[in-house]
């Protein structure tokens, strides 16, 4: 009854969406990536270029004059938070130039499009509007679909054999050392409960770390909370099977599964069955970079996380996954973010390891439907290119502000200093890049130092431009991927 009930829903849901396209054509573009990603960045920017333009070559309706005018509008689903792209701006461009808080829960925006489409006689043109309804939300709640697949024995069996591998285990080490003091057949017990949950959030905290850049470390909601901040449904973790293989009523085996089950029912379906399933397009950023500086170990989980991401739109009835929870997307991009951070020859570089990586999870998860893509992007270029001499030698190097506190090599930067970085090169051959993982940047005074890690201000804007207009890398390439052929 639970999915007939489902289905009634997505259906008249899915009558009214098609009725309100009938006249004004609507697309739901999703955009997503695990946190520090890049989604409220690229987001702003993407709404700041629609909405006031800028340089946007390959964005082809722009450039050819075609776009009468877009505009914010009210969004269509009312219990669902608003993106704040006007505090974000405000940050970015505000005289202290700061990024915005990242995405830490679902919230929608809607910008409404009037452009001329070519008409079907050469020379005519129409007037038409195109809405465009974008969702944001964290990566990590769309790694749960797995969880759907898994019950609480297969989950903690894999969760546990997945935390003794040589990056994880010193990282679970605590919370595995109090699991072990547990006994799961012993009665339910709320402290134990509890204890458990912080030691094992804590282990999959300390994953996201820069240095360790790990991607898939399921349930999301442990990471990336939104409103369950706080809530007993967060209250589980993973334990051993009992000794005896089953447990009694009652006991902390007990509780936990029943904790799981919740969590399932009652956060990751609803999220599928609300929000994921009225995508039509997706855009999933990638700090490629973060997982390519942290090593192999850190690249491999990320081709399993884009097989994951992949799996779940992918077209077709046969998988535990109801159809009625995929959505119809029929165009999918991939963005490897912070392109900055390299120099423009190695752009195109970046891009082929993505691609690389995409292409060999689209075999695995047996991936068919949607147009895929791939783009090296930065939605905010916070660094321009210049050459600096080492000796007789010209090297291209890119020039930024690092931000305040950022230190390399005992120095400590104040937030106002501009400094030029080697960024090095990204291997030529992307298989090499995902063998041996990484790059290495240096100051390019010469002392070197591991640069890899350092963050750069927002850009400073040409304060002639009114409203200001962001410096970027292929946004416009990304526009026309995703809405051009709305537009043409
Ligand atoms: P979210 O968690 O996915 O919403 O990520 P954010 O959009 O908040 O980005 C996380 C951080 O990445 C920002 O605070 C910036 O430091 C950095 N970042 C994001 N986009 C860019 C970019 O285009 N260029 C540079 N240099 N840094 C970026």
């Amino acid at each position: 009854f639970d999915n007939l009930f489902d289905e009634a829903r997505i259906v008249a849901r899915s009558l009214a969406d098609a009725a309100a396209g009938a006249l004004d054509p609507t697309i739901r573009l999703g955009v997503t990536g695990l946190s520090r990603a890049g989604k409220t960045v690229f987001l702003t920017a993407l709404v700041q270029a629609l909405v006031h333009g800028g340089r946007l070559p390959a964005f082809r309706a722009y450039a050819q004059g075609r776009i009468a005018g877009a505009r914010l509008s009210p969004q269509p689903d009312d219990a669902v938070p608003r993106f704040d792209v006007e505090a974000h701006m405000k940050a970015l461009t505000g005289p202290d130039r700061r990024w915005p808080e990242g995405t830490r829960r679902i919230s929608e925006l809607r910008v409404v499009v009037d452009f001329e489409a070519r008409g079907f006689l050469s020379g005519s043109r129409s007037r038409r509007r195109l809405t465009l309804d974008i969702v944001d939300y964290p990566g990590e709640w769309l790694l749960d679909l797995a969880l759907l697949g898994q019950d609480f024995r297969e989950w903690s069996g894999r969760t546990l054999a997945s935390s003794e591998g040589p990056t994880r285990a010193p990282l679970a080490a605590d919370w595995r050392a109090f699991l072990a003091s547990l006994d799961p057949s012993a009665p339910q017990d709320e402290d134990a409960a509890r204890t458990a949950a912080a030691l094992f959030t804590a282990y999959l905290r300390a994953g996201r770390d820069d240095r360790v850049a790990l991607s898939t470390l399921p349930p999301g909601r442990f990471l990336m909370p939104g409103e369950l901040e706080g809530s007993p449904a967060l209250t589980f973790a993973p334990l051993a099977l009992p000794a005896e293989g089953e447990a009694p009523a009652g006991s902390l085996w007990a509780m936990m599964e029943r904790r799981y089950e919740a969590y399932r029912t009652h956060v990751v379906k609803p999220f599928f069955r609300d929000h994921f399933s009225r995508l039509d397009r997706q855009v999933v950023l990638v700090d490629a970079l973060a997982a390519l500086n942290a090593g192999p170990e850190a690249v491999a989980d990320l081709e399993n996380a884009l097989t994951d991401v992949l799996a779940a739109f992918r077209h077709g009835r046969n998988s535990w996954l109801s159809s009625l929870f995929r959505p119809r997307v029929d165009r999918l991009l991939f963005a490897a973010t912070k392109a900055d951070h390299l120099h423009h020859t190695s752009h195109d570089r970046l891009e082929a390891i993505l691609k690389r990586l995409v292409s060999r999870a689209i075999k695995k998860a047996e991936f068919g439907g949607a147009a895929v893509d791939v783009v090296a992007l930065a939605a905010v270029r916070a660094t321009r290119e210049a050459s600096a001499r080492q000796g007789r030698e010209e090297l291209p190097v890119i020039v930024g502000v690092p931000e305040k506190g950022e230190r390399s090599n005992g120095q400590a930067f104040d937030g106002e200093e501009e400094i030029a970085v080697f960024p090095g090169d990204l291997p030529d051959d992307p298989e090499v890049a995902l063998r041996s993982g990484g790059y290495r940047g240096r100051a390019a005074s010469g002392e070197g130092g591991d640069l890899r890690f350092i963050k750069f201000r927002p850009p400073k804007l040409v304060a002639a431009e009114r409203p200001p207009q962001l410096p970027h890398i292929r946004l416009d390439r990304t526009l026309e991927f995703l809405i051009g052929d709305a537009l043409a």
